[in-house]
């Protein structure tokens, strides 16, 4: 693990580099096979020897931590974890259950979930795992253009949510000044952003553009603003929806970058500088793509379920973790430099809100971006899943801009049920529904309503 700033970080030289660190990002595929192997043979028997948890459920399986030999027989060997299992050992004996790998004393760190359902997962990190989780942040900063001499401003209340914490983490890795924002309301964040002048914005996307609206409400243009950066987290942003991407750098008049998180693996992967994707931070992760329908490995460049080791959570293992997020995984190198894994498009659904319509596999982010493309349309919209006649139903309920008359609704409900229809082989009914109406979220704004029958949901809220 790179702890260490490359030498000479901040001379004129080192500041005009496109990697934060070149010689681990562009690693060829065969050392870096090589040296996951080593890191997942030590982690398996790590996890084996310190928490009953994995000594439990890898002696069920018949499987030691010295049968595993090669990254094949990783795959095939040690079998996968959920969250639903942490959760439940976690409600049993609270607040982490048996699957702790350190003493209690040396968590430096607690985080939740944010889920708005369900039960939270509760996430343990050492103080070395809050430093790896800071520097997958880096990678994406440097990457985006963003250095040292940079002012972060986080437009967050904090509370326990793991993505911004992280982030702040690696602001400080990077040796940024930082900001908080902390519990201020959309219009105090914008007056102190013209106040303070910080150059970076970190929020959720969608709070990026209710921040622009905002302010335009107030006749400040946050286009001549200090803020040259954008970077996100929390929910699908501008790699995986350019038509967001387009209005946010409008907007802000800045370059706007995202990272896809799990709060309980890592900051995995950091956008690719050319925004069609993101890239794992194979110095923290291990990753390999699971087939929804078979549980088999899925093929280079086929949709397939991320499924992922993490070598930056050492207070509490995840060995083979399921993230239900549905990935078309690259591995052949990008135009970048980079030889990290690639995720196109970065999510491009999960697979507890896949849904099946006349045999098309519908994903949340495709109804996105097309909704994204459309005039008329909000960015107020909800994805509403429903069961009917034994077929799984996704209903678009839409807000229309408030200045779209109301006579013409219907007509840009029909115009988005038929680019639908035309991008994705399905035809979705689309429903406007009166502007500010549906719910708004200042932390993760929640698209998808599962109305489908309890047993029909495989719902893990992240
Ligand atoms: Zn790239």
């Amino acid at each position: 693990m790179n702890v260490e700033a490359p030498a000479g970080a901040l001379s004129k030289e080192s500041m005009g580099r496109p990697f934060w660190n070149q010689r681990l990002e562009t690693i060829p595929r065969a050392q870096l096979d090589a040296l996951h192997l080593a890191r997942i043979q030590r982690l398996v028997t790590y996890a084996y020897e310190n928490t009953a948890f994995y000594r439990r459920k890898l002696d069920a399986a018949g499987v030691k931590p010295s049968d595993i030999r090669s990254l094949a027989d990783y795959k095939r060997l040690i079998p996968v974890t959920d969250k639903s299992e942490f959760i439940g050992l976690q409600q049993e004996r609270p607040p982490y259950g048996d699957t702790l790998a350190l003493p209690p004393d040396l968590v430096a760190h607690h985080c939740e979930t944010s889920g708005t359902t369900g039960v939270p997962l509760a996430i343990p990190y050492s103080m070395v795992d809050t430093v790896r989780y800071g520097e997958s942040w880096v990678y994406g900063f440097w990457g985006l253009g963003i250095r040292p001499t940079d002012t972060f401003y986080f437009a967050f209340g904090w509370g326990n949510f793991a993505g911004f914490w992280s982030a702040y983490w690696g602001a400080r890795r990077l040796g940024c000044r930082i900001i908080s924002g902390g519990g201020l309301d959309t219009k105090g964040h914008i007056q102190a952003i013209q106040r303070m002048k910080p150059t970076v914005l970190i929020s959720t996307p969608t709070f990026a553009l209710r921040m622009a609206q905002v302010a335009k409400e107030m006749g400040v243009d946050l286009s001549q603003s200090s803020i040259r950066y954008t970077y996100h987290a929390g929910e699908p942003g501008p790699t995986a929806l350019p038509g967001m991407r387009e209005q946010i750098e409008t907007a802000w008049g800045a370059k706007a970058g995202e990272l896809l998180g799990i709060a309980e693996v890592d900051a995995m992967a950091p956008g690719c500088p050319l925004g069609d994707g993101v890239h794992v931070n194979e110095m923290n992760c291990y990753t390999w793509s699971m087939d929804p329908v078979t549980g088999g490995e899925s093929a280079e460049g086929e949709i397939g379920e991320n499924v992922v080791t993490s070598y930056a959570n050492t207070a509490q293992p995840l060995l083979n973790y399921r993230t239900h997020d549905l990935v078309r995984r690259r591995e052949s190198g990008c135009g970048c430099g980079r030889t990290w894994v690639k995720f196109d498009g970065a999510v491009l659904g999960r697979t507890d809100f896949m849904v099946t319509v006349r045999g098309t596999n519908v994903y949340q982010t495709a109804v996105e971006n097309i909704l994204n493309q459309i005039q008329g349309v909000s960015m107020h919209y909800e994805l509403v899943l429903t069961h009917e006649d034994g077929n799984d139903v996704m209903t678009v309920r839409f807000e229309p801009e408030p200045t779209l008359d109301a006579a013409h609704w219907d007509a840009v409900a029909s115009d988005a049920s038929d680019r639908i229809h035309k991008a994705l082989h399905v035809r979705l009914r689309c429903t406007p529904v009166a502007p500010n109406t549906l719910p708004r979220f200042e932390l993760k704004t929640k698209r998808i309503i599962d109305q489908r029958p309890k047993e029909l949901r495989r719902a893990l809220d992240r």
